[in-house]
């Protein structure tokens, strides 16, 4: 890969404790990467050590070739927008978006040039004499984006920005960000702990547990072919099952894996006409018993005991499910395919 940014062997303890063990990652000019882990993996920590707002054990960090490690913040041509907007309240929209602007010495008429183009960005050209404290939370949070933007950096860092938002607004703005992040080209690190807002976002999505980056790949990558129990678990609500368990459903199982992943939409509920397809077919059908039904919307969960094994099934809601709460027989079609063989952690 040809990196604009680098991280070669990054390391870091707080106490006897590894934050960051040994992360190495590369990034494409333009790419918008997603770190993604539990509370407590050393997300944030990675971005404020690529920030230079938190000083490494060990390690390079390499933008456009260069080793960046021992430039203060200032001087890294980096931008970074935080969970909490972090405008200054005594300056107004306008003011805050021209801040970083004028610390570096842009004249007056080029601060108020790029202030408007970024105000009409963000759609707030209404706003520009407009206080913080009067924006609401998505609103600041683009004035946020827009002041980090400003002094056009070379690599944007944005640290859970939207977890502070309402759902919905989280959802338009985190398509704005995206559009945004295409527009200029802008090699961007997103953190999240959500995984649906990596999928979404992300050129590529890198899955950290314990300081370091256990499975990266595109959305799809991750969440179709998860390497270990850990991303299974983390990228979907996948059934994991033990050997023993999947020997029950699978009849010819052949593998050295000691555990199993089956995506939860990838198995079929049959009703009497597609069993007698599945029949015809030569599929293996296997019957069960409801435990749960859960409506999420367009999509139905269901609680399925199979041969004294409990799985998690999605289907469609097509307006002819099984009743909630309603105990049935059920059929499945199970093949081979739905089964992904996990290796063991850290392997
Ligand atoms: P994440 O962003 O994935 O939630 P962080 O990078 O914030 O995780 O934290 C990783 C670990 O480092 C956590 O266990 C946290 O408590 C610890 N940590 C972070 N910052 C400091 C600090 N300044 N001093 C001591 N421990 C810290």
């Amino acid at each position: 890969m040809n990196a604009f940014l680098e991280l070669r062997g990054i390391r870091k303890q707080f106490g006897n404790t590894n934050v960051l063990d040994n992360v190495d990652l590369q990034i494409r000019e333009g790419e918008l990467v997603t770190l993604l882990g539990p509370s407590g993996c050393g997300k944030s920590t990675l971005l404020r050590c690529i920030a230079g707002l938190t000083d490494l054990d060990g390690g390079q960090i390499l933008l456009e070739q260069k080793d960046i490690v021992k430039l203060p913040p200032r001087s890294r041509e980096i931008g970074m927008v935080f969970q909490s907007y972090a405008l200054f309240p005594n300056l107004t929209v306008s003011e805050n978006i021209q801040y970083g602007m004028k610390m570096r010495g842009a004249s007056k008429e080029e601060r108020r040039k790029r202030s408007e183009e970024l105000l009409a960005l963000i759609d707030l050209e209404d706003k520009r004499d407009a206080y913080p404290q009067h924006l609401s939370g998505g609103q600041q949070q683009r004035v946020a984006l827009a002041r980090s933007l400003a002094v056009q950096p070379k690599v944007l860092l944005l640290d859970e920005p939207l977890s502070a938002l309402d759902a919905k607004i989280r959802k338009n703005l985190r398509t704005e960000i995206r559009d945004i992040q295409k527009r200029f080209n802008m090699t961007t690190i997103f953190v999240t702990h959500d995984q649906e807002e990596a999928l979404t976002l992300s050129d590529r999505v890198c899955l950290m547990n314990k300081g370091s980056i256990v499975q990266e790949g595109t959305p799809e990558e991750l969440y179709t072919t998860p390497r270990t129990e850990f991303v299974a678990r983390f990228m979907g609500s996948y059934n994991v099952l033990t050997k023993p368990e999947a020997m029950r459903l699978f009849e010819r199982l052949d593998s050295a894996a000691e555990s199993f992943a089956v995506r939860p939409e990838s198995v079929i509920l049959l009703n009497e006409e597609t069993r007698k397809e599945a029949v015809l077919a030569g599929k293996r059908i296997v019957d069960g018993t409801i435990y749960s039904v859960i409506i999420l919307g367009n999509i139905i969960r269901y609680s399925i005991d199979v041969a004294g094994v409990r799985l998690t099934i999605d289907a469609l809601n097509d307006g002819r499910s099984l009743r909630i709460g309603e105990r049935s027989h059920v059929s499945l079609a199970l093949d081979d395919n739905q089964l992904l063989h996990l290796e063991r952690e850290g392997a």
